[in-house]
């Protein structure tokens, strides 16, 4: 948590109307956009002007989400974006901890500014670019921070219906339904208060997850049957074709969660998923594991990403085959 002299000029700061923006990383997924909009929800009942700038748009299975709509996608409305970026008296960085995360162009806006930032985020190893740095590894999403981080500023009583189910979608979205290893008591107590402050979760579960198109479970099969095994380290893959997609309707977020389905296997401790990406001209790649098998430090240093220690991602600039073929011979070479 940010510490109490920190906490006391914010506090201070906040209680006469500001231009505040809040911005999350590109491909924003359930944590990201959960914690932008409930923080923006909860500082505009502080009577605060708030924009959430994304990088570039989100997926579909996050398009109920209340005031999604008003976003600004900084891909689509440059100008606007940046125009907002300067006029802010604050920036809000969240569930990133570094500027390129944001994408190239939006990096160079950001870079460019002069207004005081504030990180919330919970990866590894956040840069120095923030006035006041809340990062903490402990936690398994941005979410929960932000119900700390209101909680901290003693403003738990104007966390209302809206501002409880945006954040419960990223507690409930990173913690892969309260299942991996972050989710603590203290997750289940948030979860508790969030839904007595009248959240329908049931509901927004259904929202989540029950609400797949036709063509994303085909997608699903495909990538089921691409799935391979690597018994002699533990590890299993997953590959989907620019074609593959297309040949299913492939819409943003439709891959969401296919990576765990290589970890759910008997005796695997370590996946990826490498997505190929035409138009970009990069190979996606998602990396899960089990224990202490870091794919943090995997994909930081062999495919330009990074992450957390059983959850991160990365890209490659080789074609699909011979990204495959490089992250085998790693795995080959680790072995060793
Ligand atoms: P996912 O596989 O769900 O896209 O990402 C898993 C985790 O890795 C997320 O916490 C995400 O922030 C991180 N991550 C994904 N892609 C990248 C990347 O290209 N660079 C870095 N530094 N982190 C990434
Ligand atoms: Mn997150």
């Amino acid at each position: 948590m940010l510490n109490e002299n920190e906490l006391k000029a914010l506090k201070l700061k906040l209680e006469t109307p500001k231009k505040i923006t809040i911005v999350s990383h590109r491909n924003p997924d359930g944590d990201a956009v959960g914690s932008s909009l409930g923080l923006l929800h909860f500082l505009k009942e502080l009577k605060h002007e708030v924009h959430f700038i994304s990088p570039n748009d989100y997926p579909d299975f996050l398009a109920w989400i209340p005031n999604i709509k008003n976003t600004v996608i900084f891909e689509k409305e440059t100008d606007k974006a940046i125009e907002l970026l300067k006029s802010s008296d604050y920036i809000f960085t969240l569930d990133f901890n570094a500027l390129h995360r944001t994408g190239e162009f939006m990096e160079k806006a950001l870079q460019g500014l002069t207004v005081p930032m504030i990180m919330i985020d919970h990866h590894q190893a956040p840069d120095s670019y923030p006035l006041y740095t809340f990062s903490d590894i402990n936690y398994g999403s941005t979410c929960e921070m932000i119900y700390d981080f209101i909680n901290a500023l003693g403003y738990n009583h104007i966390i209302n219906k809206e501002i409880a189910t945006c954040l419960y979608v990223g507690i409930t979205t990173d913690s892969g339904s309260f299942r991996f290893p972050k989710t603590t008591a203290k997750t289940h107590n948030c979860v508790a208060d969030l839904i007595s402050k009248g959240i329908n979760n049931s509901e927004i579960h259904n929202l989540l997850f029950d609400n797949a198109s036709y063509s994303r479970l085909q997608l699903l099969g495909r990538a089921l049957q691409n799935l391979k095994l690597l018994k002699e380290y533990n590890a299993s893959y997953i590959t989907l074709t620019q074609d593959e997609l297309d040949t299913f309707n492939y819409k943003k977020g439709d891959t969401e969660g296919i990576v765990n389905y290589g970890l759910s296997l008997e005796g695997i401790n370590m996946t990826a998923c490498f997505i190929e990406n035409k138009e970009e001209g990069i190979i996606k790649i998602s990396f899960r594991s089990q224990g202490n098998v870091d794919v943090n430090q995997f994909a930081r240093a062999h495919f330009n990403g990074g992450g957390h220690i059983n959850a991160a991602g990365g890209k490659s600039f080789l074609n699909l085959e011979e990204t495959v073929k490089k992250f085998i011979a790693i795995l080959a070479e680790e072995k060793h």
